[in-house]
């Protein structure tokens, strides 16, 4: 039997973990924290799956592959980790990246639709339009329950047999197996510096108690603004999260509470674009961090001097 360790149990680990012993290998899964702990990206409250890409099917046709894995997921363990609320895509250019992901959709056979502005309004309590070309709307798109599916993926994986350990483990450790996957997110670039080229970025993310009607509402990408979030779910609030570039942090020892300045701008945003949301208080609030590769495209390679050792990660912000 082959056997395989896996560094890290973030959603690139603890999927690679999991599938490796589905296939029959014998793994060992090694995480420094917790699974699911919120000093890993994957260990966010939600997360948006959508297929639009820009022009770029390859990533567009994984995240269907991924959204169909989640899927089945939920559907063998009864664990809710879906929101199938759909996701609208503000498109302030009628040629930017929205149309771009439009015709990627259409090549890939993704349900979508090109909303007139007016028309998008129903999809939310309001919605503020005068500024959008249109709205490209993914109805299969949706949210996931990100901490809750990566600690699944971990409790299935060792029901399928692999053996997770505790711990922190580096390259000096030399871990014995006949393949090592570091899946180490953030971690990946300190652990193997001059290799990985990957800035680590901090994020925060803010929940708004909307009302009612906010509920079951789709998440949404404002791509030429930078935010993106979703409607109410789970009592966690409405999510507005500035993409704006943030300050390069250590993820072992960051202080977890947000910023001021990022608070004003997220406030900022909901009340322009989605009016009702003017004066909400701010309900919860996460301060995560992006591993951005340089192009943004995941890593996924050998060890050039190790050719058992495999380096993943570089999820760069889309990485579920
Ligand atoms: C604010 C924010 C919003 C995002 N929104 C989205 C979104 O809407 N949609 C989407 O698809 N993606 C999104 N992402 C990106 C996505 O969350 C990440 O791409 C993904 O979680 C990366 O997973 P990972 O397994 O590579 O890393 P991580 O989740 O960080 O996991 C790495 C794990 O390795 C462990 N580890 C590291 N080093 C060691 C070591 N030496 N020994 C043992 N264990 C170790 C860590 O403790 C950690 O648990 C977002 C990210 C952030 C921060």
């Amino acid at each position: 039997m082959s056997s395989a360790v896996v560094v890290g149990a973030g959603v690139f680990g603890a999927s690679t973990a999991r599938e490796l012993a589905l296939r029959g290998w014998d793994v060992t899964l090694i995480e420094q924290y917790a699974p699911g702990t919120v000093r890993s990206a994957s260990g966010g409250d939600t997360r948006l799956s959508r297929a639009a890409h820009g022009d770029a099917d390859w990533y567009g046709a994984l995240a269907r592959a991924a959204r169909t894995h989640w899927l089945e997921l939920q559907e063998a363990t009864g664990a809710r980790i879906w929101e199938p609320v759909g996701l609208a895509w503000f498109a302030r250019h009628e040629n930017g990246f929205e149309s771009r992901s439009r015709a990627s959709l259409e090549r890939l056979g993704v349900p979508h639709e090109w909303l007139d502005p007016e028309a998008a309004r129903s999809l939310f309590p309001s919605l503020k339009v005068d500024d959008l070309a249109g709205v490209l709307f993914e109805p299969e798109a949706g949210v996931l329950h990100a901490r809750r599916a990566t600690q699944l993926l971990v409790e299935t994986g060792e029901q399928a047999g692999v053996r997770y350990e505790s711990g922190r483990c580096v390259p000096a450790d030399e871990p014995r197996a006949d393949v090592v996957v570091w899946a180490c997110g953030p971690w990946l670039a300190s652990l193997f510096p001059g290799l990985v080229d990957v800035k680590v970025e901090r994020r925060d993310v803010f929940f708004f108690g909307g009302d009612a009607s906010w509920r079951g509402t789709p998440g949404f990408c404002e791509y030429d603004a930078s935010y993106y979030g979703h409607g109410e779910i789970e009592g966690l609030g409405v999510k507005v999260a500035p993409d704006l570039p943030g300050r390069a942090i250590d993820p072992d020892t960051v202080d977890r509470t947000p910023l001021a300045s990022w608070e004003r701008a997220a406030r900022a945003y909901a009340a322009r674009r989605f009016p009702s949301l003017e004066g909400a208080p701010v309900i919860g609030t996460r301060v995560c961090q992006y591993d951005l590769s340089r192009d943004t495209h995941f890593i996924a390679d050998r060890h050039p001097e190790r050719d058992a050792w495999w380096l993943i990660g570089g999820g760069s912000g889309h990485g579920f």
